[in-house]
């Protein structure tokens, strides 16, 4: 049995590690949020929970599952990523209004 390495974090995880998902749409899914295409996993590809939020990881039977639908989102490398959080904070305040 070779190490499970993360994919993303091209390393060896310390943390629980997943497989990437059988489903092909899953697949796709997971890949466009990774920045990654078909032919950068195989078959033995993993990668780590440390791109899950908690609430994407259930535990059942003490084992512990990814939800059908999660998607990785945390902690992704965005290599040429031109995209920056903008918090907009468009808070109206509508205090003093008289009708
Ligand atoms: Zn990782």
């Amino acid at each position: 049995m070779g190490i499970k390495k993360c994919s993303v974090c091209n390393m060896r995880c310390i943390g629980r590690i997943f497989r990437f998902p059988k489903d092909s749409a899953t697949k796709n899914m997971w890949l466009e949020a990774l920045n990654m295409s078909r032919s950068d996993i195989t078959e033995s590809s993993y990668i780590c929970e440390n791109h899950f939020r908690s609430q994407d990881i259930l535990k059942l039977a003490g084992k512990h599952h990814l939800r059908v639908d999660a998607v990785p989102s945390l902690h992704i490398n965005q290599p040429g990523s031109s995209a920056t959080i903008t918090a907009e904070n468009s808070i109206t305040l509508t205090g003093d209004r008289n009708l």
